[in-house]
């Protein structure tokens, strides 16, 4: 908290020019499978909380960073730096499993450009929050006047019927369902729907449990993903970039 007053205070408040920078020094970001071979120990596995990690007999690594907290377990127990950091802030992914990183040659950025579609131009948002209070803080950090999504035409609205994509945060446990359901009937055609944050994605920590929250697929199909725990503000303007069909989500 202190270095980032320190670097508020040096850098002030204005919308920096550069989009999607990679986050500073000191931050965690998520974590990428490199080109480093793995020994297959499989400490990495047995250290994630969220069983996002799965390790195959010959070293082959799959990393689901739709089911990833950020905690840096992995990174701190991988001798080999085949698990390692990664600061770069384009990292959602408009096909689910475009968010597993593997160690064969496919990428992130092997995700094929979105053909531009009906809201290039502007997107409404209304967020339902189904229980992830921090996700819900960065949507909000993402239309500040440091991210600025409103450059972009981004908006967040109170109503469904103004609104173009339903933004989900939280793991949608079965109390949820009907809201979110309800909203999501109320908004007019063209709408989208983005899945924002590791728990909306997959419902993790929660999934499997008695409240049935296991992400916002369990109920609606989403067109945009959003990994994070919570995400960066960096992170949810690249997946609403991306939904729009936006050149400028393109690496
Ligand atoms: S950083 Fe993500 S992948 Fe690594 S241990 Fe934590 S939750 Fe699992
Ligand atoms: S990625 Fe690292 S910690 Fe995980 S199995 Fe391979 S060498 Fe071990």
């Amino acid at each position: 908290m202190i270095r980032t007053l320190i670097q508020l205070a040096k850098g002030g408040l204005a919308t920096p020019a550069e989009l999607f920078p990679d986050l500073p020094e000191y931050s965690r970001g998520l974590p990428m499978v490199t080109d480093a071979r793995c020994s297959g120990c499989g400490d990495c596995a047995e250290a994630c909380p969220t069983s996002a990690i799965r390790i195959g007999a010959a070293g082959e690594v799959a990393l689901d960073r739709g089911r990833c907290i950020a905690c840096d377990a992995c990174t701190g127990t991988c001798s080999t730096g085949t698990l390692a950091a990664d600061r770069r802030t384009r990292v959602a992914a408009l096909r689910r499993e475009d968010l597993v990183l593997t160690n064969a040659p496919k990428r992130i950025a092997d995700t094929p450009p979105p053909a531009p579609g009906p809201l290039r131009r502007s997107l409404h948002i209304r967020e339902v929050s189904t229980g992830d209070n921090a996700t819900d803080l960065e949507i909000g950090a993402s239309t500040n006047p440091i991210f600025d999504g409103g450059r972009f035409g981004i908006h967040v609205v109170a109503s469904p019927r103004h609104a173009d994509a339903l933004a989900v945060s939280g793991p949608v446990a079965r109390a949820m369902r009907e809201p979110l359901l309800r909203c999501y009937d109320a908004m007019a055609d063209p709408r989208i729907v983005i899945a924002v944050g590791a728990a909306a994605i997959s419902g993790v920590p929660w999934e499997g449990g008695y409240a049935d929250a296991n992400g916002v697929e369990a109920v609606l199909p989403a067109n945009a993903f959003i990994p994070g725990s919570p995400p960066h503000p960096w992170y949810i303007l690249h997946g609403l970039l991306l939904a729009m069909g936006h050149p400028a989500a393109r690496g």
